[in-house]
């Protein structure tokens, strides 16, 4: 295993040993559940938001993987604060890393949602990488929450 695996690795034992926003919202606007029937992963996100579509607060509860929490996790750091057009930017780029054609489109760096990009090699792990963005992405859609 590489330096650069290895890394990414740490990363997301990190984020699934101490998740962050991990917790119910009581004041939620929005929230969604997430469920990838492939790996059992199941999960729930809040959004709350500030003035001018800012996401003021994010958060998130579930069951699941590693990698599924994780990318939970770390969907909340990458999304919290940024307006809901950013967050569905950011969407769009985090799976276009984890499912788009290859390759990976270059200057488009997320960041620490980068070692999700090993995920794009093992079909069956994309859907427990992106879970949590499909939740968010169905919270911050006009529809109502389902
Ligand atoms: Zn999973």
């Amino acid at each position: 295993m590489s330096d650069l695996s290895d890394l990414y690795q740490s990363v997301i034992l990190d984020h699934n040993r101490s998740p962050r926003n991990c917790r119910a919202m009581t004041d939620a606007h929005r929230e969604a559940e997430g469920f990838n029937p492939l790996c059992g992963d199941r999960l729930r996100v809040w959004v709350r938001f500030g003035a001018g579509d800012l996401i003021e607060d994010v958060s998130f509860e579930g069951i699941g993987c590693a990698i599924s929490q994780a990318s939970a996790s770390l969907m909340t750091t990458a999304v919290k604060g940024k307006t809901r057009a950013q967050a569905l930017e950011l969407f769009d780029r985090f799976h276009d890393l984890v499912a788009g054609e290859p390759p990976v489109p270059p200057g488009r760096s997320l960041g620490k949602l980068q070692v999700f990009e090993g995920v794009r090699e093992y079909p069956s792990r994309v859907k427990c990488a992106s879970l949590a963005w499909h939740a968010l992405r169905s919270a911050l859609a006009d529809e109502p929450a389902r």
